[in-house]
């Protein structure tokens, strides 16, 4: 990887590309100018350009559920974590870049290391994506076990909530049903009126929320309550589907997450009996996303990455075309649907004048093939600085 190029104001540069597919349609052999962080002009080259005719230009992508700040055989005591992982976790947003991602959104982390490494990114201290970070995700933990993210009952949930976002989160989470890791079960764990209560909170302080269910039960209640975005959920019946559609919440089905837990079973230490668990529930999972897709369901693209999964982010595209997407509807998922979903459509997902400079050299023809996306990264520039070159030699 060769670091940045410093993108000084007025800084111009121009690129030439085979095609660029800019978030809507082709244009073949074209030039993207680059002036500072944003794109002055895409089309017909004129003057000098560096050299990317063998590649086609798409989009900087979007993950919008990460855990960024998740690392494995973190010794560190509790109350120290959240400023150790930071340290720890540098690896996963390096290798975040190199899939072409240059805009996540975090959706939970201890300690506030997210709002951290979001920080320190943006100041160029650390090498990464661009983040948008949740804080703690709200849990109604049973027993004792009091944490700063435990919310039992509308009225704590709803200062939990507040607390995220004046500690400086851009969102708020909430996980509103069991399920994680190994354990694949989905059992609801806030009733409507804390999931509302949630909902409300953010909306009044004009930040947007996720909301995690793994079963349709929370998922159903979710929808109802109007959050922004529905995280992994499977099993929906038609009606919550069609409401999802009806009421443009986004849906991010993140399958490819419990492939990565099937394909580490021994890694993460669980027992051989995971397995069949991990991959019943992909099915169902690719099952509901098929059934959304095929409902008029707007999707964003989300992996729901931890520890060693950063560098396969881009891996849940194939599942999208597996939920019967084009490639091209996947890449839109990707990159048009996320930047709305983050409320930045005006400025990323697009490779247009006036948006930053996210832009990702691609070796192929990703409308063709998506693993061209997934596999086939070799250049990205982010707001005008290039974190990725696999360009020189081949
Ligand atoms: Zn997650």
């Amino acid at each position: 990887m060769a670091l940045a190029i410093l993108a000084l104001p007025g800084w111009c540069a121009s690129y030439h590309f085979g095609a660029v597919w800019d978030g809507h349609r082709t244009v073949r052999d074209a030039c993207i100018a680059v002036e500072g962080d944003h794109i002055q002009s895409v089309g017909p080259c004129s003057g000098p350009a560096t050299d990317l005719t063998r590649y086609t230009a798409i989009p900087g992508m979007i993950d919008v559920h990460t855990h960024m700040t998740y690392v494995l055989g973190n010794n560190v005591t509790r109350a120290g974590r959240g400023a150790a992982v930071v340290f720890l976790a540098q690896e996963n947003p390096r290798k975040t870049l190199e899939t072409g991602v240059t805009t996540v959104r975090d959706l939970g982390a201890q300690g506030y290391a997210d709002i951290a490494m979001r920080d320190l990114i943006a100041a160029g201290k650390m090498v990464g994506p661009r983040m948008f970070v949740a804080g703690y995700g709200l849990q109604n933990t049973r027993g004792t076990d009091v944490t700063p993210n435990t919310a039992h009952g509308p009225a704590e949930v709803d200062k939990v909530a507040r607390a995220q976002i004046a500690a400086g989160a851009d969102w708020v989470k909430m996980y509103a049903s069991t399920g994680s890791g190994q354990d694949v079960s989905g059992t609801a764990t806030y009733s409507f009126d804390e999931i509302k209560a949630a909902v409300d909170a953010a909306h009044s302080l004009g930040k947007r929320i996720a909301i995690h269910s793994y079963g349709p039960e929370a998922a159903r209640d979710v929808v109802r309550a109007g959050a922004d975005s529905l995280e992994h959920a499977t099993d929906m019946d038609n009606d919550t589907i069609a409401e999802l559609a009806r009421g443009k919440i986004f849906y991010v089905p993140t399958i490819d997450h419990n492939r990565y837990y099937a394909d580490n079973y021994q890694l993460l230490r669980y027992p051989p009996e995971a397995l069949e668990k991990l991959n019943d529930f992909i099915r169902r999972n690719l099952e509901t996303a098929r059934k959304a897709f095929a409902a008029g369901v707007t999707f964003a693209m989300g992996s729901d990455a931890v520890y060693t999964m950063f560098g396969e982010n881009t891996r849940e595209l194939g599942w999208l075309v597996k939920a019967g997407m084009t490639p091209e509807q996947a890449l839109t998922v990707a990159t048009v649907n996320g930047a709305a979903l983050l409320g930045m459509e005006k400025s990323l997902g697009a490779l247009d004048q006036g948006y930053l400079a996210d832009i990702v050299a691609v070796e192929g023809d990703p409308l063709a093939d998506i693993q061209v996306a997934i596999q086939k990264v070799r250049w990205v520039m982010k707001a005008g600085q290039v974190v990725v070159n696999h360009t020189a030699g081949k």
